[in-house]
Formats: C-alpha cells, sequence, structure tokens
C-alpha cells in the first residue's frame, strides 16, 4: 500500500458537461476530504457544517488538524462531527469550504470507496463538482495545502497493479482507453480490460510453466521425476506458439485502430482533391484554388467515419512539371502514396483516364477507390450515377461526387469503411498494444527454438530449460509475474523434493 495521498482532476479538461471529478486516492483521502467538507450550509455568509458552526473549538480542531496533518486529530475527524462520517459507495451531497477562510467553494457531491473496494484498492474519494477549471484548481489547492500529493500520469492506475487490483495487460488497457480516439478502439480496449489477453497468455505461461517444472525436475532429480517425453513436450510447446502467433495477428490486423488507417488522396491536378478532403473533414483545411498545383506540400488531417480512425492526407496533383517547387511536392506525394493503405484516385468526370495512370503512380499492394469527381449535372436527390466512360475496364470501386455541391460524399465514406475493414470482424478481437508485441515477439523466439530441438530429437535439457523460461519470462511480462518463485513452488509441491 501507497504511504501518501494523492489527488488529480480525473475528467478530460474541457471536456465541456456540467461535472467535473476529483479523485483522491491514499490512506488519509477521507480525512483529507472531511476537513474541507460540509453536509450543510447553513448561513450563506458563514457556511459552514454544522460542527464548526457549533463549536468554535471544534473549528480550531479542524483547522489545525488540517493545517498540521496531526495524524490523531486527523482521526479523532470522523468522532469530533458525526456527519463526517463516510459511509463506502454512497454518494453524499454537501460543500466543499476553505477550512482558513470558511468560504464554500463548491456544491459537491463527495463519493467515499474505501479500501479495497475502490479503482485502486486504496481509500479513494471522488469529489463530483461543478466543471470549470478554476473551481476544480481551487479544491485541489486546498489538497494539496493540506500535504495531499498531485498525481503523476497514470498513477492511480499503477497503484491499482501495484496494489494487486489489476494485473499488467489490464492496467495498459486502462491507458489505451484514456488514449483511445475511436470507439472501436475503445472497444478493443475494454475487451483486454476485462481480463481476455491475460486469459490467453496466462494460460499459455502456465503450460509452459509446468513443462519447465518437469525438465528441472528430470535434469535435477532423475530418479523421482523421471524423463521427458519429447513428443508431448513438443506439443505442449507448439500450442503455446500457436497462442503467440495469433496474438501477434491480431496485433498486425488491428494496429491501424490506434493509429489510423492510412488515406492518401492523389490524381492529376485540379480535378478537386483538396475540396472532397475539405467534404470528407467538413472543414477548411486544404487550400482549394484553380490554379493547379497549389497543394505542393503533404496536409494531414485526422477524420473519424463510423468510430474508425483515418490519418487523410492531400497530395500534390501528379503530372510532369518543370517547376523544382512542384517536384519536390510531387516526389512527397509518392512517398506518402507508398506508405498509406488506401488511395483515393480522383479523376474528373468527363475526362478519360486509364488503368495505366493508376498504375503508374499508385504500388499494386494498395486499396484504391477511384473517385470520379466534378459529377455536377446529375438529378439532385439519390446517390450520383455512373457513365460507363468513367471506369471503362477498371475491376476497383468507383464512387461518383460533386465536392463543389457537396454529393456524393456520403457513398464516399461508406466505400472508405468497407475497403478498410474488408470485411474484417472487430467486435470479439483482443488486441494486444506496442509492448506485449515486443514480449510475444520474444517469447516466439524461444519457443521456436525450444520446439525446433525438441522435433529434431537431438536436445539437452539444460538449454531447453533456458528456451522455455526466456519463453516464461516474455509471457510474464504481459501478465505482470515472475518466473523464479512460481516455478521453485511448483517443483517442491509436486514432486515433493527435499522434505
Ligand atoms: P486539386 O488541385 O485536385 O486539389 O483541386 P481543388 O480541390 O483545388 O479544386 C480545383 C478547382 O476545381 C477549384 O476551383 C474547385 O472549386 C473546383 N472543384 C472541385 N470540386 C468540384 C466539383 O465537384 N465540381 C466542380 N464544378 N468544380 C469543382
Ligand atoms: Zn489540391
Amino acid at each position: 500500500m501507497s504511504s501518501d495521498t494523492i489527488a488529480a482532476i480525473a475528467t478530460p479538461p474541457g471536456s465541456g458537461g456540467g461535472i467535473g471529478i476529483i479523485r483522491v486516492s491514499g490512506p488519509e483521502a477521507v480525512a483529507m476530504v472531511s476537513a474541507l467538507f460540509s453536509r450543510r450550509a447553513k448561513c450563506p455568509d458563514l457556511p459552514v457544517c454544522d460542527h464548526l458552526y457549533d463549536s468554535d473549538e471544534a473549528a480550531q480542531l479542524l483547522k489545525s488538524a488540517a493545517k498540521n496533518k496531526q495524524p490523531d486529530l486527523q482521526h479523532a475527524l470522523p468522532q469530533l462531527s458525526p456527519s463526517f462520517c463516510f459511509e463506502s459507495h454512497r454518494a453524499v451531497h454537501g460543500y466543499i469550504f476553505n477550512p482558513e477562510t470558511l468560504m464554500i467553494i463548491d456544491e459537491v457531491i463527495v463519493l467515499p470507496m474505501l479500501a479495497p473496494r475502490s479503482y485502486t484498492a486504496e481509500d479513494v474519494v471522488e469529489i463530483q463538482a461543478h466543471c470549470g477549471h478554476v473551481v476544480l484548481q481551487a479544491i485541489l489547492n486546498l489538497l494539496f495545502s493540506m500535504g495531499v500529493r498531485p498525481a503523476e500520469p497514470g498513477e492511480f492506475t499503477k497503484r491499482a497493479f501495484l496494489n494487486g487490483r489489476i494485473d499488467l495487460s489490464q492496467a495498459e488497457a486502462v491507458m489505451d482507453i484514456i488514449n483511445a480516439r475511436s470507439v472501436k478502439a475503445l472497444k478493443i480496449a475494454v475487451s483486454q480490460g476485462l481480463g481476455h489477453l491475460r486469459e490467453e497468455i496466462a494460460a499459455a505461461r502456465n503450460l509452459l510453466v509446468s513443462l519447465l517444472t518437469q525438465i528441472e525436475a528430470a535434469i535435477d532429480f532423475p530418479d523421482e521425476a523421471g524423463e521427458l517425453i519429447p513428443e508431448d513436450a513438443s506439443a505442449l510447446v507448439g500450442k503455446t506458439i500457436d497462442t503467440c502467433v495469433s496474438a501477434i495477428e491480431k496485433y498486425e490486423n488491428a494496429g491501424f485502430l490506434r493509429e489510423g488507417i492510412k488515406l492518401a488522396i492523389c490524381g492529376p491536378p485540379n480535378v478537386g482533391k483538396s475540396s472532397i478532403m475539405n467534404r470528407l473533414l467538413e472543414k477548411e483545411c486544404s487550400i482549394v484554388t484553380e490554379i493547379p498545383g497549389t497543394t505542393r506540400d503533404l496536409i494531414e488531417d485526422h477524420l473519424n467515419i463510423n468510430g474508425i480512425p483515418f490519418v487523410i492526407s492531400d497530395t500534390a496533383g501528379m503530372h510532369t512539371t518543370d517547376d523544382p517547387v512542384e517536384k519536390i511536392g510531387i516526389e512527397k506525394a509518392r512517398k506518402n502514396i507508398r506508405e498509406s493503405d488506401i488511395v483515393l484516385f480522383v479523376h474528373e468526370a468527363g475526362t478519360s483516364f486509364s488503368i495505366e495512370d493508376i498504375n503508374g503512380i499508385i504500388p499494386s499492394d494498395k486499396k484504391i477507390i477511384i473517385v470520379c469527381n466534378k459529377k455536377d449535372n446529375e438529378p439532385l436527390q439519390g446517390d450520383l450515377l455512373l457513365d460507363n466512360e468513367d471506369f471503362k475496364g477498371s475491376s476497383l470501386p468507383v464512387v461518383a461526387t460533386s465536392a463543389l455541391y457537396n454529393r456524393g460524399i456520403d457513398n464516399l465514406r461508406k466505400k472508405i469503411v468497407d475497403v478498410a475493414l474488408g470485411g474484417m470482424e472487430l467486435s470479439s478481437s483482443v488486441v494486444p498494444n506496442t509492448r506485449h508485441m515486443h514480449s510475444l515477439k520474444s517469447a516466439l523466439e524461444s519457443l521456436e527454438y525450444a520446439h525446433r530441438s525438441l522435433c529434431s530429437g537431438f536436445f539437452d535439457e539444460e538449454t531447453l530449460a533456458i528456451d522455455i523460461r526466456n519463453g516464461i519470462d516474455a509471457l510474464g511480462e504481459i501478465t505482470g509475474d515472475s518466473a523464479g518463485v512460481d516455478i521453485l513452488e511448483q517443483i517442491f509441491s509436486r514432486f515433493c523434493i527435499g522434505k
């Protein structure tokens, strides 16, 4: 358990909404908040709690307790005034006041969650105040003046981990929730928070621990433990390899959900690339002009369609030019296209283009959507129709738009999502984060060594034990378990050696 008490504003800054939450966690959370809290504001000008109102002596006691942090008096607070006796998980309405001036700072709801039934597994008190930086900061400053320490980023979660309430992968999932830019990324983070990833990895790790136990026992105590059967061992290692491989695959498939799918807009100059970008973003970000070659530099922004994050970029028009500045822009555009996941190839309705035009610009491994822009003269209702002329001989998806009149843009959004997901099922996925990924890869490497030597039939148990142990350690980095203790315990409990 931590010895100090920390506090921070738990709601994001500028989040709108009417309520801001301050979270206080640690051994003195209740005492500290109690010293600032009153159930009633009897007199508007002298807004103090019942007890302080009735007794100057008690007021002095409380004030000096708050000021000097005298532990005896702090613990005496609940006795001094019954209204200060917080009940766990029961919200109380009241007022936060400055114990120096006795001025009310805000009307609040206080929600105490006593250890261990709290987020950090310590005593936690949440103060729900009126949202507004000044009010929240004033309450925080009062807490700080009493000796509460400002929480470091992620410190509540770190405490939850240190206090054993959540494991490492859950702690990281919480960080991902805080950072999640989109609903879908959030869903994945949440399912991981429920412990799915840990379960899978922990199960694989347990298998390895039991195997290592067997190997080490076979080395040190051959008579009691008997010999290792390579077929069984290699089957077991194979199973854990499968777990690692599938977790890594999930990561690779869904990595885009954290970083954003890269979507590049390209095509000849003046076809409406920048206009389309602005329509998708629903704001003016890219410069639209009648002068071809305006977008020379790369313009990037974040775009969210149906909860899926994209990083969208507008590039210089592709054409042959002698202008050195434009040339640089075009080179940048090519690089950008190479680094993208999806490319929108924009062309102007009524003008011809060939599949060779596209192939000259876009590498064949990219997902391509052809956007036929400047379809202004279609009936005003419904989807825009395409002339066969517009996409002759191509099996690529085509969407007709009029960026000028903001039409066909929703269709384009739908098409982008279709192409991005490519039928992938996201809901049940469990996605490891970057650190998990490194641990998984290092586990996989060791386990593959072990597997190969087991399958070959020529292995020495010492080396095998090292590989398996490396695998266990790497997986333990995800679940937060350390290998040494487990294995010793198991050796002694299973083989009753040395009793
Ligand atoms: P970019 O060079 O490909 O980025 O093209 P811009 O977005 O800068 O647009 C070039 C010109 O085409 C501007 O004058 C736009 O107003 C115009 N434009 C863009 N989209 C449309 C459209 O759908 N219909 C018509 N008629 N003009 C458009
Ligand atoms: Zn442009």
